[in-house]
């Protein structure tokens, strides 16, 4: 693959994958911003919160302590148990030392292990609409992803009949994101043990459970991980989470993952001829994290509660936009088929995200990037001033 631009020939895999359009969008905004421009900034997924002192402050003990050296590539054994512990409050479930790997944020960790799983042509089943990175990171390790649409009638969940009906003899992998961004829907007890049901009659599928968004809940069924109805799927599930949305700690990218020891053992192997470990600093951040006081992540939840309800409220007033409350997380996807429908300025998501920056300064990101036309994703990780003259300007555009 040659750049047109410069005449400098590219690997191949260069050209099968986009950038992040959930990063390009941000970098977009920041640099109209830099320039003096009025811009809202509803598009990446990251907590406006500042990260709590009580962990700033072990990253700056950590640093006055000499953590400065490079950690056993998996992460420092404290950060280690620290997850460890993590799993018995949480989720109640048992993991070792052993099970464990830190990573330069959970993304590391989902690139690590369908490096680990995924052979060319190998079938991963992804819900859509799913989070930007899944399909690219599954296109750099040559699989094929397959996709599930979902609805917003359905809210936005798979069934097992749909789950069943998609597996075949090449399916290595299913991701699984609940609360899932970009729709904010979390499954239920039930509706895991269904899923849970087809994965037991095929034990040639394993599960990526993306429990990125786990803290970030308030729907009355609260958290369930499939393996706290499933737990014999234990063996072939793979838990990535991490302290970038809990804990407003986006920059310091640390993630994990906890699983098999084989599975674990190998994305250790590709961490090491890769990145090797994460920021030492970063993981006595968040040991803190994880050990600390958890009333920082109900303070949050609470204020992404009632953003919720502000932005919900907001997009009522706006005919053509179609949308479902929450269970979670710090987006909001309204469909907005009718409303491209009806207006002449834009004939599709791609050109209404473009028609709010350009013309309310608003940024969002467009449903494609999700696997999803029609469709918005609007972040409210943003102050109540700026969800409220977002909603105003919306408002005053679109009718
Ligand atoms: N999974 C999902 C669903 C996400 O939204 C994000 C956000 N970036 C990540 C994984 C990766 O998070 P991080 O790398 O910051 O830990
Ligand atoms: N997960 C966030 C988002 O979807 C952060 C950006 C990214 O990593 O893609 O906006």
């Amino acid at each position: 693959m040659k750049d047109k631009v410069t005449d400098i020939s590219l690997a191949e895999r260069v050209s099968r994958i986009k950038p992040s359009a959930t990063l390009a969008i941000d970098a977009k905004a920041k640099k109209i911003q830099a320039q003096g421009g009025d811009i809202i900034n509803l598009g990446v997924g990251e907590p406006d919160f500042d990260t709590p002192d009580s962990i700033k402050a072990a990253a700056v003990k950590a640093i006055k302590d000499g953590h400065t050296k490079y950690t056993a590539v998996s992460g420092v054994p404290e950060l280690k148990k620290a997850i460890c512990n993590k799993y018995m409050r949480d989720n109640q479930l048992e993991y070792e030392a052993k099970n464990i790997i830190a990573s330069n944020g959970a993304k590391q960790a989902i690139y690590n292990l369908i490096q680990v799983l995924i052979n060319p042509n190998d079938e991963v089943i992804i819900p859509s609409p799913y989070w930007v990175s899944y399909p690219d990171i599954v296109a750099l390790a040559e699989g094929h992803t397959v996709t599930i649409k979902t609805t917003l009638e359905k809210h936005y969940k798979i069934t097992a009949e749909q789950l069943s009906n998609a597996i075949n003899d090449k399916t290595k992998l299913l991701i699984l994101n609940s609360p899932s961004n970009p729709t904010g829907m979390s499954y239920t007890k039930e509706e895991l043990q269904a899923l849970g049901e087809v994965l037991r009659e095929n034990p040639h599928v394993y599960i990526l459970s993306d429990d990125i968004y786990e803290h970030i809940v308030w729907s009355p069924n609260n958290y369930c991980n499939i393996l706290n109805v499933c737990p014999e799927l234990k063996e072939r599930t793979i838990l990535i989470n991490g302290v970038s949305k809990a804990y407003a700690m986006t920059g310091w990218r640390i993630g994990y993952a906890a699983g098999s020891e084989t599975i674990i053992k190998a994305m250790n192997k590709i961490q090491s001829q890769s990145t090797s470990s994460p920021n030492s600093i970063a993981q006595y951040a968040a040991i803190e994290a994880l050990n600390g006081d958890q009333q920082c992540i109900k303070d949050m939840v609470k204020k992404f509660k009632a953003r919720h309800d502000f932005v919900l409220q907001g997009l009522e007033k706006i005919s053509g936009i179609q949308y479902t409350a929450n269970h979670g997380t710090f987006y909001t996807f309204p469909d907005c088929s009718d409303l491209i429908q009806s207006h002449k300025a834009f004939n599709n998501d791609i050109e209404l995200a473009e028609f709010l920056l350009s013309k309310a300064g608003i940024a969002i990101v467009p449903g494609s990037a999700f696997g999803a036309p029609g469709c918005i994703r609007i972040s409210y990780a943003t102050n109540m001033e700026k969800l409220e003259d977002a909603l105003k300007r919306m408002k005053t555009l679109l009718g």
